[in-house]
């Protein structure tokens, strides 16, 4: 008997086979690869990671890893010559033909995420890190046994994980969702047999999601609340929840998603410099 171990990640090389603009922020982007056959997903918020080329590159400079050792791996590499790591979410998974399908929320020039969105075209490549065990620790909504109902706060750049959430849920579990996006062209709501009521905030013209929960009737019973988007904002609406709802803070998830005027990189490097 074999007593190896397989690392539940793994780097994949991988191209774009489809853009669609689907709304004025989000663009869906579907990826082909020789070997996505043995990638798995969660659903709900599974969490990957892409790696973009610099300027002047093809493809991604990637390390020679199993995945096994892919963070220090890629971490060796030069800064100025490595894939750019940035976070994205599985909004689909599917075979015959095996496709991953991500959504870019895009914001201007202002990110290589962004930019390369922008830009993206049928051959264009990329590398993903991502599972290849359905059940694996990069995803986080994870409602405890005895949950009454689901409460969800986003943004744009979470709505995918919303989308793949709401998917999961069962029938007729109440929810009550505030999804804040740049432009009402954005408000593409997510498919779900739940009992979803969804609040859309256009950014500018509705008040803020902290405001809007602030002023919101909610349901009684168990609530589980997930929450994603910029990281202020996500504090600010952990704190309400705890503090002025009373949630346990052990129904709370809450993910930042971005922090305004921080790269990805910058959220790193201060994650790891702690
Ligand atoms: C678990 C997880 C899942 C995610 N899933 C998705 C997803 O499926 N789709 C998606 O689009 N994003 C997703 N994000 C968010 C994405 O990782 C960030 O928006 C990331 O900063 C984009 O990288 P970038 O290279 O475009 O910008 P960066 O180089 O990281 O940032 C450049 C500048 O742009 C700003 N910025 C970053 N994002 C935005 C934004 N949305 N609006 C305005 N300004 C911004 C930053 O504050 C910074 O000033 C996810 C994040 C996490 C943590």
């Amino acid at each position: 008997m074999s007593t190896a171990t397989v690392a539940p990640f793994r780097f994949f090389d991988i191209v774009v086979a489809g853009v669609e603009r689907l709304s004025p922020t989000m663009i869906r982007v579907a990826f082909a690869g020789p070997a996505l056959a043995a990638m798995e997903s969660a659903g709900r918020d599974q969490r990957i990671k892409l790696f973009f080329p610099h300027p002047g590159q093809d493809a991604p400079v990637m390390p020679d890893d199993d995945g096994t050792n892919w963070y220090p791996a890629w971490q060796a590499l030069d800064p100025a010559v490595r894939g750019i790591m940035r976070t994205y979410t599985t909004r689909s998974l599917t075979r015959a033909p095996d496709r991953l399908v991500v959504d870019f929320a895009v914001h201007g020039e202002t990110g290589p995420g962004s930019r390369w969105a922008l830009r993206a075209a049928p051959g264009d490549r990329l590398s993903v890190l991502a599972p290849i065990v359905a059940e694996n620790v990069a995803y986080d909504f994870r409602p405890p046994a005895g949950t009454d109902w689901l409460l969800v706060t986003a943004d744009e750049t979470a709505l995918p994980a919303v989308a793949g959430i709401f998917a999961a849920l069962p029938a007729d579990l109440p929810v009550r969702a505030w999804i804040e996006v740049a432009d009402a062209g954005d408000r593409l709501a997510p498919a779900t047999a739940a009992d979803a009521e969804v609040t859309w905030l256009v950014r500018g013209e509705a008040a803020p999601v902290t405001e809007a929960l602030r002023a919101a009737e909610l349901p009684g019973g168990a609530p589980y609340a997930w929450v994603a988007g910029e990281s202020a904002t996500v504090r600010a609406v952990r704190r309400h929840l705890v503090r002025e709802r009373g949630f346990d803070r052990r129904a709370v998830t809450f993910s930042g998603y971005w922090r305004r005027g921080t790269t990805e990189d910058q959220l790193l490097a201060a994650a790891e410099s702690a």
